[in-house]
């Protein structure tokens, strides 16, 4: 449908409400950007140009999605409320430039977490080329959407992913921070994480409880030699399982062994009272290595 008010602003946003008695659905994360610097501040940062394949989680009522579709981009996106379909056909722009809405948009009605990207993708993406993924991610499944997408095999240019602000943080701790944990980890092994901008909890409607930040996420030119990347992310996690504790007694239930504990501490070169946090990512590849498969 032709309209000139961006669908992110208030008053478009509430006259979609009001005609489609949208009830924003908070088990789902359903907090709705009506901030029209916010969502342009997204668009800017993943820096869309014209042609770009991007994967869009959770689209909502569109805001994002048709700021993104006019600055050139081709948006695939993931949503799992079934009422938001035809909301979404009516309210995004029948034409983008030249384009019928259909050969820019497509969408489809699936938990992201269940995505298998290369075949959802196949026939409207060209998957030769990289894509770009760029979400206002619903708040309740943040964590594991992006080890999910750290896990993917798909050929990602970037993410940008606005998120809670805490677990931004997360994203980006160094080494030695309070925040520095399996996150910062799994993130930092594949790409560099970077927080472009900040957006206060007065951007949405209904307002969540925290502010948020928007992360891009790039891919590393020269990544660690990882060879097994879900047995990588599960020995970090049980280094941190008792993140106030030392790293010898994290490591007690990989290596029951007590010498065996030593050496690979010895080996590393740290105290055995250091805590994980304090660990090298380089660090934590040498003890995944040391640690056989699960089964
Ligand atoms: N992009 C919209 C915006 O910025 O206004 C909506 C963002 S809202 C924070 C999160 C969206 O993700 C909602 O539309 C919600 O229905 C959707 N969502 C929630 N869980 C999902 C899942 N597992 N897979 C795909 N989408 C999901």
């Amino acid at each position: 449908m032709a309209n000139n008010i961006p669908i992110g602003s208030p008053v478009r946003t509430q006259a979609i409400v009001n005609r489609y008695f949208v009830k924003a659905k908070k088990n789902l994360g359903q907090n709705f950007l009506v901030d029209q610097e916010a969502i342009l501040g997204i668009v800017h940062a993943s820096d869309i140009q014209e042609g770009d394949q991007v994967i869009e989680i959770g689209p909502g009522i569109g805001s994002l999605t048709e700021q993104l579709l006019l600055a050139g981009a081709k948006v695939f996106a993931y949503e799992v409320d079934e009422d938001l379909p035809p909301i979404l056909k009516n309210e995004l722009p029948d034409k983008i430039g030249n384009d019928n809405l259909s050969n820019r948009f497509k969408l489809m009605l699936k938990d992201v977490l269940k995505a298998d990207f290369k075949t959802d993708l196949a026939g409207f993406f060209d998957l030769t080329k990289p894509v770009k993924v760029v979400a206002n991610l619903p708040y309740y499944i943040t964590t594991p959407i992006i080890f999910a997408l750290a896990e993917s095999d798909l050929n990602f240019e970037s993410l940008t992913l606005m998120m809670q602000k805490e677990v931004a943080e997360r994203l980006v701790a160094s080494p030695g921070s309070k925040d520095f944990g399996p996150l910062s980890i799994a993130v930092q092994t594949e790409m560099h994480a970077k927080i472009a901008l900040e957006v206060k909890n007065t951007s949405f409607m209904p307002r969540p409880k925290v502010d948020s930040s928007v992360v891009v996420l790039t891919s590393l030119n020269d990544k660690p030699d990882i060879e097994n990347r879900k047995h990588f992310n599960w020995v970090v996690k049980m280094c941190f399982s008792q993140r106030r504790k030392t790293l010898n007694n994290n490591l007690k239930n990989l290596i029951p062994d007590k010498e065996q504990r030593a050496n690979l501490i010895h080996k590393l070169g740290v105290d055995p009272k250091v805590r994980p946090e304090d660990l090298t990512i380089s660090q934590f590849i040498v003890i995944a290595k040391a640690i056989p498969l699960k089964q």
